[in-house]
């Protein structure tokens, strides 16, 4: 007897990495072995020295093939067994390491949207549709496109086992969005790039594609994010308050704005215009309730003194392991610098 595993990692793709899967069949029972492929189809290796190896981090039920089967979410490695230079979650395991003892934890609100051909899903051909204003959280034929598939793809991550904890219609018609979390900072990361997998698999039964491009449409039209929200065991107890406005602020300091926005995926000046629910790229802000900021502390958090931020600023094809390991390293260094751990 077999079953089916669906390796799956990160490439080398630049200026965003792209996801890539095979399959290996295992006799049952087997262990998950260590693996290779061609880098240098995947812009990961010159093709004189071409093998990389692949390490399984991550496995989970495969929905879509069911059984026993799984997909098994991998880091890539060079032959001497060191983290090749796209993997960022060897970087990502070491800073979550150190600052465990502050219980850091993220959900990530994956926005994306759906294409049909060169025109997002709903946008009528050589056209526009109505503008924005009914569609975010809609209902209907005339608003909603592609429910279908979001069903089908909420049905398996939930069967994969993955953290979902809720899916909406987004601003912007055939754009919607998924949340995972709240995990620790490496696992809701291997859990955000199965749940990409899954989406991109999900949609190809139904002829459509997905994409996690930050100003899908240029105009009048809402970006695709990726709004990260953190918080530590501190900012979670009561009187956290004062951790949380810590967090904040150190998000401000210095280069550190920068620092951040530059990793928080590639177009993001296109996205974060200050216009359309976003702050400048370039203008540090934080504030309760504020859309327009560019951190933002929902009002409950406020009204109950304790709680967790939302960082509005990364796009929809950030790489997670690079958002949350710089959050937890900005955040959780001033916090113990500030004694609030
Ligand atoms: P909104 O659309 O209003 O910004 P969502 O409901 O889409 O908010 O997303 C909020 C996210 O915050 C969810 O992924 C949720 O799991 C996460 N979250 C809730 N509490 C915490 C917490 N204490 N720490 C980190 N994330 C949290
Ligand atoms: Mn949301
Ligand atoms: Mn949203
Ligand atoms: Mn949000």
């Amino acid at each position: 007897m077999t079953f089916k595993a669906e390796y799956i990692w990160i490439d080398g793709t630049e200026p965003t990495a792209k996801l890539r899967s095979k399959t290996r069949i295992l006799a049952t029972g087997a262990e998950l072995p260590l693996w290779g492929f061609d880098g240098s189809s995947t812009n990961q290796a010159e093709g004189s020295s071409s093998d990389c190896v692949l390490k399984p981090v991550y496995t989970c039920p495969d929905p879509i093939r069911g059984g026993d089967d799984v997909l098994v979410l991998c880091e890539v490695l060079n032959t001497d067994l060191s983290p090749h230079r796209s993997n960022t979650r060897a970087e990502l395991v070491e800073t979550a390491e150190r600052f465990a003892a502050q219980e850091p934890i993220f959900g990530i609100e994956q926005e994306y949207t759906f294409f049909e051909g060169d025109r997002p899903l709903g946008f009528p051909v050589g056209g526009f549709p109505a503008p924005q204003g009914g569609y975010y959280c809609g209902v209907g034929v005339d608003e909603i496109h592609g429910r279908d598939v979001v069903e089908a793809h909420l049905e398996n991550c939930l069967t994969a086992g993955l953290g979902i904890s809720g899916i909406n219609a987004e601003v912007m018609p055939g754009q919607w969005e998924f949340q995972v979390g709240p995990l620790n900072p490496v696992v809701v990361a291997d859990q955000l790039w199965i749940a990409r997998w899954l989406l991109y698999r999900t949609a190809e039964d139904f002829n459509v594609s997905a994409t996690l491009a930050p100003k899908p449409v240029r105009g009048d039209w809402n970006g695709a994010g990726a709004h990260t929200n953190f918080s530590t065991k501190a900012m979670r107890e009561d009187g956290g308050y004062a951790a949380i406005i810590t967090a904040c602020e150190s998000l401000g300091e210095g280069s550190k704005p920068l620092d951040h926005v530059k990793n928080y995926g590639a177009g993001i000046d296109d996205r974060l215009t200050g216009l359309h629910e976003t702050a400048p790229w370039n203008e540090y802000s934080y504030g309760v309730s504020d859309r327009g900021a560019s951190v933002r502390i929902p009002w409950q958090v406020e009204k109950d003194g304790k709680g967790y931020i939302e960082d509005r600023r990364p796009n929809a094809n950030v790489d997670p392991y690079l958002v949350t390991r710089l959050m937890v390293d900005t955040c959780c260094t001033a916090l113990e610098k500030a004694g609030q751990v």
